[in-house]
């Protein structure tokens, strides 16, 4: 429930010095250090569950700051922990001075994403969003519960930037055929063709890196794709 769920009331007032230690000063720090305040978060993994897909990027991609949005708190203290413990032992590893490669740019928060995404993210922040094996909610008169609904995709529209890529993977067909339904239908989003992506590692690990997609091969399972590029604004 929302009382229990922080959120900032927009995404300047948000601190992220929390989450990238490295690239963000704290609010009392006299002096930003070199390369602090630089960058953004770039990437969202919606529903993050126990973050498989972004412990697997987060070294493939050092310089790229992404953030896991997962609502169960457990799951979320789950996910920071991991991190904490991957950074820990990464920087032991290695000598003196921290190296990109050290889950600096990895990060989840406790959050409703359905309803508070873009009070995390400004308009046009985010170039990659990803929906991977979301909650099917399968009785009709719950389909407005699914994450991907006409009206919140106007919200990932929104906090997505032109040319950004929006990734679905799902092992239920029906699932899969709503949310392609809803995306090929709204005028901000570009049916990318699976065979473009055939080579992406991104959309790879966002097959095959989460934990539910884990489980979804360990039992031999489907799994639908679809992804979506962020059209141009409309020139008005
Ligand atoms: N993506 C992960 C994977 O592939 O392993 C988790 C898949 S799990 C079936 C769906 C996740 O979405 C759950 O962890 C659930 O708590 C989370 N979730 C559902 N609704 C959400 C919301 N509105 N905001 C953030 N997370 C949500």
């Amino acid at each position: 429930v929302d009382h229990e769920l922080d959120y900032p009331k927009s995404p300047s007032a948000m601190d992220w010095s929390f989450h990238y230690p490295q690239y963000f000063s704290y609010p009392d720090q006299a002096e930003p250090l070199p390369g602090q305040n630089t960058k953004k978060v770039e990437w969202a993994d919606v529903g993050c569950g126990f973050g498989g897909l972004l412990m697997a990027l987060a070294p493939m991609f050092p310089e790229t700051l992404m953030l896991g949005m997962e609502i169960r708190m457990s799951v979320t203290k789950y996910v920071t922990d991991r991190i904490a413990a991957t950074r820990q032992s990464q920087s032991l590893a290695g000598e003196g001075e921290k190296q990109p490669g050290e889950y600096q740019n990895v990060s989840v928060i406790r959050a409703n994403a359905m309803k508070h995404i873009t009070n995390f993210f400004d308009k046009g922040q985010l170039s990659k969003i990803f929906f991977l094996f979301p909650d099917p909610h399968f009785k009709n008169r719950k389909q407005k519960a699914r994450i991907i609904t006409p009206g919140l995709l106007a919200e990932y529209a929104y906090v997505l930037r032109p040319g950004g890529i929006l990734y679905t993977v799902t092992d239920v067909k029906d699932l899969h055929e709503w949310m392609a339904l809803h995306l090929n239908n709204h005028p901000l989003f570009i049916p990318i063709p699976n065979s473009e992506l055939a080579d992406d590692p991104i959309l790879e690990a966002a097959r095959t890196a989460t934990e539910e997609g884990k489980k979804v091969e360990r039992n031999k399972g489907d799994k639908w794709v679809a992804c979506f590029r962020r059209a141009e604004d409309p020139v008005d």
